[in-house]
């Protein structure tokens, strides 16, 4: 094995830092067509949709895009297409009714027991389906001095035991942040749980660096991080090491993915991915069926054929590899399963 004879240096010496990833991250349509030699009349990037919110794809993510393929799983999840302007009877722009649930500024509190904080409004890549693509950011992007609200109100609700870090993508933040509010947050005595919900250590692996491994297990608090990958082309050797990692660390590793047409919507690539996920030591958790949000309809797939998608994996695999299928409705006090039409009850 060639590998034996490389001499060991640090695996940061030659790869660029994550905020360099992240500066460097595609924003022009048009150049990542390029680079995947895909000749851009052959699809119908939009510049409409690219000017109501930009593309963005960090170079480690498009590295595993397969060159000169227009249906690739993972070009599809980030390139601006023409059908997002569309509009699409029951798709809105606040889906989830998040708005309602933000009793303060960087908290969203709708199920019992665990709370969400909006710890960073940015990604480091736009999923052109996501349901936050609409959701007042600004107003709720806090300052260090402006967290105190927050921390106040979990402080004063004994019933939250679980934090949830999300955003945006909470890694998105830097590590000094992060392990003042973790701090913060470990102070309070009836939180027991940090769940941190991020896309970044799959698009830029080198976000869990040395001083994100830090905060993450100086705290008494217990540590789940929940991935969000789609397809199993989305993992590769940086990914599994990533995974690897925090695993050794013992942080709990989940999946939550979306089921979005043209992407996963099938029973072998579904199959595959949880048993790729498995093998990097994450379990998966969710697969959520596409939140109703105006520009994604053309993801979309109908119910009939989510339940058959599930059904047969069912048949496939163990049950501990077959994520539950939700969904959310607003209102509602925990994730919606999806279960079989009434016709087949009595
Ligand atoms: C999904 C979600 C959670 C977490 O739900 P679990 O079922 O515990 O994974 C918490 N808060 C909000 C606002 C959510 O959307
Ligand atoms: S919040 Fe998650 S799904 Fe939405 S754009 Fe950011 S990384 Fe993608």
């Amino acid at each position: 094995m060639t590998a034996d004879i490389i001499p060991h240096t640090s695996p940061d010496a030659h790869q660029p830092c994550w905020q360099e990833q992240l500066a460097v991250a595609i924003r022009d349509p048009a150049e990542l067509l390029k680079r995947l030699n895909i000749d851009p009349t052959q699809l119908d990037s939009s510049d409409v949709a690219q000017q109501a919110w930009s593309i963005r794809a960090p170079l480690p993510y498009v590295q595993r895009m397969r060159k000169g393929d227009i249906n690739d799983p993972l070009l599809r999840q980030v390139l601006p297409l023409g059908a997002e302007m569309l509009s699409v009877a029951g798709f809105s722009h606040d889906p989830l009714g998040e708005e309602d649930a933000n009793p303060v500024a960087g908290v969203v509190h709708k199920y019992h027991g665990r709370a969400l904080l909006i710890i960073s409004p940015a990604c480091a890549i736009h999923c052109r389906y996501c349901f936050r693509r609409h959701f007042p950011y600004e107003d709720n992007t806090l300052g260090k001095g402006e967290w105190q609200t927050a921390l106040d109100y979990l402080a004063n609700d004994k019933s939250i035991s679980e934090v949830i870090y999300s955003g945006g993508d909470p890694l998105a933040a830097n590590d000094n942040f992060l392990l003042w509010i973790t701090e913060k947050i470990a102070a309070i005595p009836h939180i027991k749980r940090l769940r941190i919900h991020t896309r970044l250590p799959l698009v830029i692996p080198s976000r869990i660096n040395k001083s994100c491994i830090h905060w993450l297990t100086a705290t008494r608090l217990k540590i789940i991080m929940v991935w969000h990958i789609n397809h199993p082309n989305e993992i590769d050797l940086s990914v599994e090491e990533t995974a690897l990692s925090l695993k050794r660390h013992g942080i709990e590793l989940l999946n939550q993915a979306v089921l979005l047409k043209h992407v996963n919507d099938s029973t072998q690539i579904l199959a595959q991915l949880s048993e790729k996920l498995f093998e990097i030591g994450i379990l998966p958790y969710y697969i959520h069926r596409l939140d109703q949000v105006a520009g994604a309809a053309h993801y979309d797939i109908d119910d009939e054929k989510i339940l058959q998608l599930q059904q047969e994996l069912l048949a496939l695999l163990p049950g501990y590899l077959v994520p539950r299928f939700v969904y959310e409705q607003a209102g509602a006090h925990s994730k919606s399963a999806l279960s079989l039409p009434p016709t087949n009850t009595l």
